[in-house]
């Protein structure tokens, strides 16, 4: 593992909310409604909008003053009202296997003196790499496995700060035109851009901050901008129900679902969002998925505990279950974390349940571990400082969730 950037200061470098108006993941309106609220002339607002998305975007521009094609005077007005902040880096760990992962401290809420902290991970493989961003400073759900779920919510993330996520990962990647990369770049894809998907798998239940979610992923997939196709980005639920169809029409993007369980019993106990919605009504909003076909299948996400989910019976009440659903099965090894209440299956019977979800037609149902040297993996993000500092949540716990 290689610590490749560490800072120590206290304070956050982004500014406070409501200081500067922040255009990285704000909508194509509110950057124009922000324009003409500083002077600038309706008509002339959407020539400046697109100007802006083709140099954050597609640039990567990080300073006003690049943008040659826009006027001096423009540009100290944007100097001067708006911002093009990434979120600060606290930490960036680069693992043996070429998987990264940054801390990110985010601007302090008005309510609280801390700055939250959230993770974003990236996975180089052969011919892609996949960023898997958060969505909320942990999450309200507590699934008994996830280390995420042990960690009390602090609020949603702004479409700017999971936006922002992708601008940072990025910069250090030099996934921009002409640009270099940070740190060792043996493992990077040789692909001509070095984030090929998005998955929506960090910290966080994504579909319970929609539409700061959905801003932050038309954002991502505009082809005029960061130009990630909708079929390249994966939203991860724990099975908010009646959000699912919303998200498929209003979206387009891909849908992972955290099953995880075969039974409503366990599901209760594991998956605690079971008790609300259980897994008939799960399975019936994905057969209704828009778009759902033999080419744009729903991945089912199922973690694999020891002695808990994982008998043979299981496997094959799993693939029962799903007949019928054009589906991918990801069957993830437990990851554990300091005090998780679980371990891993056995590999041999990891392989026996693959064999069984195999035979009935899934191909390549495990997930290789990643990043394990650097805690990287799926379920284990959780703010290191957070961590550390059990005054901070305690403070921070005084916050209402959303
Ligand atoms: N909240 C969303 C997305 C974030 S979790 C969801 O639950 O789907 C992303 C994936 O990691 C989910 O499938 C989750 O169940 C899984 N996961 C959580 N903790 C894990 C752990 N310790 N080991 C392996 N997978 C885990
Ligand atoms: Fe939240 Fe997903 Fe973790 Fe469950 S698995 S606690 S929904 S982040």
């Amino acid at each position: 593992m290689t610590r490749v950037l560490t800072t120590t200061s206290a304070a956050p470098a982004s500014s406070p909310p409501g200081a500067l108006f922040n255009i990285i993941g704000a909508s194509d309106d509110d950057v124009r409604k922000a324009l003409i609220e500083r002077g600038v002339p309706d008509k002339q607002t959407r020539m400046r909008a697109a100007q802006l998305t083709r140099w954050l975007y597609v640039q990567g521009a990080t300073d006003f003053d690049a943008m040659t094609n826009i006027s001096k005077e423009m540009r100290t007005l944007l100097k001067s009202d708006f911002s093009i902040e990434r979120p600060e880096i606290v930490d960036e760990q680069i693992s043996s296997d070429g998987t990264r992962k940054w801390l990110l401290r985010l601007a302090p809420s008005a309510r609280t003196v801390n700055a939250p902290e959230i993770e974003t991970v990236y996975i180089p493989e052969p011919g892609r790499g996949t960023l898997c961003i958060s969505s909320q400073i942990g999450c309200t759900l507590n699934c008994t496995f996830c280390h995420t779920g042990t960690q009390k919510l602090v609020r949603n993330l702004t479409s700017q700060e999971i936006v922002g996520q992708i601008m940072l990962a990025r910069d250090r990647l030099g996934d921009w035109p002409n640009a270099e990369a940070s740190g060792d770049q043996s493992h990077l894809p040789r692909t001509e851009r070095k984030i090929t998907n998005i998955v929506l798998m960090g910290m966080g239940e994504p579909l319970y901050n929609f539409d700061n979610v959905k801003t932050a992923m038309d954002l991502a997939s505009d082809g005029d901008g960061l130009s990630i196709s909708r079929r390249r980005i994966t939203l991860s639920t724990s099975g908010v129900v009646p959000e699912i169809g919303r998200w498929g029409e209003e979206s387009g993007t891909m849908l992972a679902i955290s099953l995880h369980a075969v039974r409503d019993d366990l599901r209760d106990e594991i998956v605690p969002i079971n008790r609300k919605y259980p897994i008939a009504e799960l399975l019936e909003a994905c057969r209704n998925y828009p778009g759902l076909s033999n080419a744009r299948r729903i991945t089912f996400e199922y973690v694999m505990l020891k002695g808990v989910n994982d008998s043979l019976a299981e496997a094959r009440k799993l693939v029962a279950l799903l007949a019928g659903i054009p589906a991918k099965i990801n069957l993830i090894p437990f990851n554990p974390w300091p005090g998780s209440p679980y371990e891993c299956s056995d590999w041999a019977q990891i392989e026996k349940f693959a064999d069984i979800v195999n035979r009935a037609g899934y191909a390549s149902p495990i997930r290789t571990p990643r990043g394990r040297d650097i805690m990287a993996a799926c379920g284990q993000l959780k703010s290191e400082s957070l961590r550390q500092r059990a005054s901070v949540s305690k403070l921070e716990s005084a916050e209402a969730p959303v």
